[in-house]
């Protein structure tokens, strides 16, 4: 028989047994806890040393960045020309030369649109130039323009670097060719004027007038020519010297441009014999031309000093005709209509 004190006995045993294995599961518990514990210890250290190895990298990195990056400025503030590196649209970074060369301080430069600084003139032609994605060296001679508006003549050579997966980017090197353009203008106008009375030369006259009749042929226009003559020149350089015929022969020229349209081509064709091309314009109706010049040259008074000359001039011209094949022959009859005008009397025109 169990006694009521048996019972309790039994039942303390009870709970002490589970207690004890409540225990035994929580020490179980706490050593796996310590040995996790320990690991994530261990992996945390490793983790550490990683980032720590990664971070001395990343400075390193960092320093190589730099210094690549101040050997790149160095390199672009050395060259000779102006360097924009750009996208397709925006400048992302300028050398010291870009900045002299367009008059933008830096941080106003930066983050510019690129078609800011191109002339509307030459805009299409950038635009087309830098919307394709071509890694290839291109050379453009475009119009820009300063931060002050004023307008001048640049070549860009331009190379793409593919940088990233995304747009190409381009590094542009400028250079300002204004006064290479002007040099070659002016050769160019050296090459077809004439010294003395800056009309054009012969070459050049008989270039332009080919190209006049050319298109008066095409378009069944009409179109007239002169030859003119100054008469007996040989006396002005006698009686007055050769400087004095030099500057007779530039008064000529200057009278016969002021009776001429802006469309009429005057040239010098040697010594003291100019022609005239007049285009759209029928020879009954440039027989008012030459009287016209005839009779400013006659009033024409060149004076040097206390001595005034005075000149006549004999004109021959003619009309453009359907069998007329050539600005030779058209100069061929005119100067035999500025033989007969000579022949004549001089001091008048003649028409062939
Ligand atoms: P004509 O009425 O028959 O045309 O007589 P002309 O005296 O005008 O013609 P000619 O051909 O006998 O003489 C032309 C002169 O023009 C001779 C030449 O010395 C002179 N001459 C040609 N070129 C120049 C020049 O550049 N400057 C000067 N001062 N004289 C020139
Ligand atoms: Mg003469
Ligand atoms: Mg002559």
């Amino acid at each position: 028989m169990t006694t009521q004190n048996d019972q309790n006995v039994e039942s303390l045993l009870k709970q002490i047994r589970r207690l004890g294995r409540e225990l035994a599961v929580a020490q179980d518990r706490q050593v796996y806890y310590e040995n996790a514990a320990d690991q994530n210890q261990n992996l945390l250290n490793t983790r550490i040393q990683e980032l720590e190895k990664a971070r001395e990298a990343l400075n390193r990195r960092g320093l190589e960045l730099a210094q690549s990056e101040k050997r790149f400025q160095s390199l672009a503030d050395a060259a000779f020309e102006a360097i924009l590196i750009h996208d397709k649209e925006v400048i992302l970074d300028v050398n010291d030369n870009a900045l002299a060369l367009y008059g933008y301080p830096r941080d106003q430069f930066i983050n510019m649109k690129l078609l800011s600084l191109v002339h509307p003139d030459s805009q299409h032609s950038v635009v087309q130039l830098f919307s394709v994605n071509i890694k290839d060296d291109t050379y453009l001679e475009t119009l820009n323009v300063r931060a002050d508006g004023s307008v001048f003549s640049v070549d860009m050579h331009s190379k793409g670097m593919n940088l990233d997966e995304g747009d190409i980017i381009h590094v542009t090197a400028v250079r300002d060719v204004t006064e290479r353009k002007q040099m070659i203008d002016e050769l160019k106008r050296l090459a077809s004027t004439d010294v003395l009375t800056s009309v054009n030369n012969r070459r050049n006259f008989l270039e332009l007038g080919s190209n006049e009749l050319q298109r008066a042929q095409r378009y069944a226009h009409p179109l007239t020519v002169m030859m003119l003559d100054i008469d007996h020149f040989k006396m002005i350089n006698d009686n007055y010297g050769h400087d004095a015929g030099d500057e007779a022969l530039k008064a000529f020229a200057c009278a016969c441009m002021s009776a001429l349209r802006n469309t009429d081509i005057l040239g010098r064709l040697g010594g003291e014999e100019f022609a005239v091309i007049l285009p759209e314009t029928p020879a009954h109706s440039a027989v008012d031309v030459a009287e016209r010049i005839r009779a400013t040259v006659e009033l024409l008074k060149v004076r040097r000093g206390k001595q005034v000359i005075n000149m006549t001039v004999s004109i021959g011209l003619t009309g453009l005709q359907d069998e007329d094949r050539s600005l030779d022959l058209l100069l061929k009859r005119a100067d035999q209509a500025l033989y007969q005008a000579k022949s004549l009397g001089r001091n008048r025109f003649i028409i062939a």
